[in-house]
């Protein structure tokens, strides 16, 4: 059956690569990020190979607009199905380098921007007696290290928002979190702190595709209604 599925963090990576395996799997995919350009050349290829995407300007640490990206998908196709909570960044550092902006800027988009995700789609599910949260924690959501300390704390958080979010929830409601391991995107381009930066050169040299992700979420949304796939963890063979 197609879905009206929503991705936020839809304009790189991993976020790109569900819009566009859901959208060649028959779903109408509405899609949001701050870069509009990159957004509409997403759209773009959707359309080229003959599937069906709307997209709308989207920063997830703006309440308002995300229950505006909500409410404009509801208005246009009646529905909202799946909302795929996906917009991150990773702006490492160890604590004593006191990057404070950028542990902030980490809360508001990996927590605050989820938590605006839920309030503006639970009531929409509740309403229609059904949906399915797709929530984008991380492998960081298991473990911490050097650097990571805060961006392992917001996926920790996610990780902890979307168990408890299937622990409320209706049954008619599906919860599902998504824990990538390293994962080719643009998610370390955001780091700024030299050490950081450094030690990134090892830890990403071995990748998985964005694609490998979009599977596994393409995956859990595929399945029966009765069916919550809760949790998937993907990682490359070669990462511990
Ligand atoms: P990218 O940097 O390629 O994608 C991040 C996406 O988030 C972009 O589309 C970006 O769009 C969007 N985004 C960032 N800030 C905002 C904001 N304020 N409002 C709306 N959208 C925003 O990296 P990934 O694809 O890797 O990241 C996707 C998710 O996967 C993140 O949650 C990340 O933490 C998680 N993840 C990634 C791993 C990896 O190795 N790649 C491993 C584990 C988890 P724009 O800048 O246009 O707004």
């Amino acid at each position: 059956m197609s879905k009206v599925i929503a991705v936020t963090g839809a304009s790189s990576g991993i976020g790109e690569a569900t819009a566009l395996r859901l959208a060649a799997d028959g779903h109408h995919v509405v899609l949001g990020a701050r870069r509009e350009d990159r957004l509409a050349a997403v759209a773009e290829k959707i359309r080229a190979e003959g599937g069906s995407a709307d997209v709308r300007r989207l920063d997830v640490t703006d309440r308002q607009a995300v229950a505006a990206f909500v409410e404009a998908a509801v208005a246009a196709h009646g529905r909202l199905d799946v909302l795929v909570g996906n917009a991150g960044v990773m702006p490492l550092s160890r604590l004593d380098a006191l990057l404070v902006d950028e542990w902030d800027r980490m809360i508001d988009v990996n927590v605050k921007g989820l938590l605006h995700g839920i309030a503006a789609a639970l009531p929409v599910f509740q309403r229609q007696g059904g949906g399915h949260f797709v929530t984008v924690a991380s492998i960081a959501a298991h473990q911490v290290s050097p650097t990571a300390a805060v961006y392992a704390a917001t996926k920790h958080a996610a990780w902890a928002i979307s168990e408890g979010l299937r622990q409320e929830s209706d049954p008619s409601i599906r919860v599902t979190t998504i824990s990538p391991g390293v994962t080719e995107s643009e998610l370390a381009d955001s780091i700024t702190d030299p050490v950081a930066k450094d030690a990134m050169v090892t830890y990403r040299a071995h990748t998985i595709p964005a694609g490998a992700i979009a599977d596994a979420i393409a995956y859990a949304v595929a399945q029966p209604d009765g069916v919550d796939v809760n949790e998937m963890i993907i990682r490359p063979t070669r990462q511990r």
